[in-house]
């Protein structure tokens, strides 16, 4: 990581990772949410909303964080990936 991306002594990657990481709590709760609510559509409908709500939060962090758009859109799909686990498939990002 060159210097000129260091700052308060961390990378790039590291103050993205950290401005999300309430976020990414909040994500992986309402996931494990929606996977108890699997039988019921309406709940489970709800809470892909709110999922989705939080995913928008996180991108606008990253954003502030990362004037370079294509760099944004890369460190939110890896801090997506992350917060979805290996086994979803990511669509639309
Ligand atoms: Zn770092």
């Amino acid at each position: 990581m060159p210097s000129s991306e260091a700052r308060d002594q961390l990378c790039l990657d590291c103050r993205v990772r950290r401005s999300v990481a309430d976020l990414r709590d909040e994500h992986a709760r309402l996931w494990r949410k929606r996977e108890r609510y699997r039988g019921t559509q309406a709940n489970v409908q709800q809470i892909g909303r709110q999922i989705a709500r939080v995913e928008d939060r996180m991108g606008a962090r990253i954003k502030e964080l990362v004037p370079n758009e294509r760099q944004a859109a890369d460190l939110l799909r890896r801090e997506l990936e992350a917060a979805r686990g290996q086994r979803y498939r990511i669509k639309g990002v």
